[in-house]
């Protein structure tokens, strides 16, 4: 009989609580489908995840679990179930990397880092029955990286078939104060060879796909040339897709970049602005949007725009720079700047950062009966005492900023700008959608708090 493997990635329980479909939102977890792929074939595979149903009693023998910091309360509820079964249970992703003796303490063995590489071997001490607790991955080169394995996935997500998710890259060496990625994928930026990401898009039955790197552009001439590479590649074989994915902003910098980005079917592009307020993105460490300079910020969403490629920017409210003003500041740019879409987030020191270690030493933080205060690190919720505003005015503003830029006429509006200036209709419904979502999403968060 085969052996029975179960992925979990489960739902907040602060999500659950809100009762917000957000199920237009949910991707497939990447990393079930590489693991998968790195599993013997004689295992028989099974996916939960939460955000579309609730584990409900399906027995196994070893089980899985991938983390974020705001959803490892419900892993260790789930770790003691099926510890009571006498079912083995494995821990990976950010937080068990994060804050791998606390996990330890719930789930049988943890997995910190990339876990491709080890995954053999974690199957194989299994099949032995000498598991280990602790497993460290490698961060290795990408170049045989496996096709991860879609199959796996429920047909109930909403967006599947619709958007498919690609990685082309991993790791940064920027190392932002609020910022995870570089402890835990490493400071050096890891690309795979455009061929490979070729044939993998060829393998996908969907015209969208989502390139989930941190920065599809990445680091210095070389990377830049690489997704030079890759877009001319995408043309090239025909491969008629609409992407999107995720930039630092100076992608306009290169006008060849921008142009084959843009004929390969780039429709939108989430930039992490983080600020407007030039002395909280060195507070931040933000050195890329400082070189770039806030100044540039309009002109540059601009000539994305101008090539049919929206902007989603990001912004976070609550560095030790920020004074009430940051607000108005912040929707007067959203509006004048005729930003495709904009997520607004409370400062979120997550384990591991420097952020978390700062705030810590200042005795700053709020929210520290862990494991369980876990679940409001999820960038809505205030977590420690602000300097230059007072606790309410920090979220009484993030609340008004929303408000005001995501409300059904703004969201409209603002998807009609999108139109206008993109001529591009994907671009338009992805500002409206993500506007609406995002902003029910955070006005909920917020409205629990104030
Ligand atoms: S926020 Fe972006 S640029 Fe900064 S460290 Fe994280 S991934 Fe790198």
């Amino acid at each position: 009989m085969s052996k029975r493997l179960l992925f979990i990635n489960p739902r907040p329980k602060t999500d659950v609580n809100l009762g917000t479909d957000v199920s237009f939102m949910n991707i497939p977890p990447m990393s079930f489908g590489y693991l998968a792929a790195c599993t013997p074939s004689d295992w028989e595979i099974k996916v939960i995840d939460e955000n579309l149903k609730r584990y409900n009693g399906e027995d196994a023998d070893l089980v899985c679990f991938t983390s974020v910091t705001n959803n490892a309360p419900r892993v260790y509820e789930l770790a003691f179930m099926f510890k009571e079964k006498g079912i083995t249970t494995i821990m990976g992703g950010i937080h068990a990397s994060m804050m791998p003796d606390e996990a330890s303490r719930f789930v049988d063995t943890v997995v910190v880092g990339e876990g491709e590489k080890v995954w053999p071997k974690i199957i194989s001490d299994f099949e032995k029955n000498r598991l280990k607790s602790y497993y460290k991955g490698e961060k290795a080169s990408l170049d045989k990286l496996p096709i991860p394995r879609r199959d796996i996935y429920s047909k109930k997500y909403k967006n599947r078939g619709l958007i498919q998710t690609v990685q082309t890259a991993r790791g940064c060496p920027m190392d932002c104060d609020f910022c995870s990625v570089t402890v835990f994928n490493g400071g050096l930026y890891r690309q795979r060879p455009v061929d490979d990401v070729l044939d993998e898009l060829e393998t996908l039955n969907s015209k969208f796909v989502f390139f989930i790197d941190d920065n599809i552009l990445g680091y210095g001439k070389a990377a830049e040339k690489r997704a030079i590479d890759l877009f001319k590649g995408i043309i090239d074989r025909g491969l008629n897709i609409k992407w999107g994915s995720q930039a630092s902003i100076n992608f306009v910098n290169n006008d060849e970049v921008l142009k084959y980005a843009s004929e390969s079917g780039c429709f939108g592009m989430f930039c992490g602005f983080e600020s407007l307020n030039e002395e909280s993105l060195k507070g931040m460490h933000k050195v890329r949007n400082l070189k770039e300079g806030v100044s540039k910020f309009k002109e540059d969403i601009r000539k994305f725009q101008d090539s049919g490629i929206g902007v989603l920017g990001s912004f976070i409210f609550g560095n030790d720079s920020d004074k009430k003003d940051i607000f108005k500041k912040t929707s007067d740019f959203i509006f004048d700047s005729g930003l495709d879409g904009s997520q607004l987030s409370i400062l979120t020191p997550f384990p591991g950062t420097k952020l978390y270690q700062r705030l810590k030493d200042e005795n700053r933080l709020t929210h520290t009966d862990y494991p369980n205060d876990w679940v409001y690190y999820d960038v809505g919720h205030l977590l420690f005492k602000p300097k230059s505003m007072t606790s309410e005015e920090l979220l009484h503003g993030t609340y008004d900023v929303y408000k005001e830029t995501t409300s059904i006429s703004s969201s409209f509006r603002r998807g009609l700008v999108s139109l206008m200036r993109t001529k591009n209709i994907y671009t338009s419904a992805t500002s409206y959608l993500c506007n609406r979502g995002y902003g029910s999403l955070f006005i909920k968060k917020l409205e629990k708090q104030i």
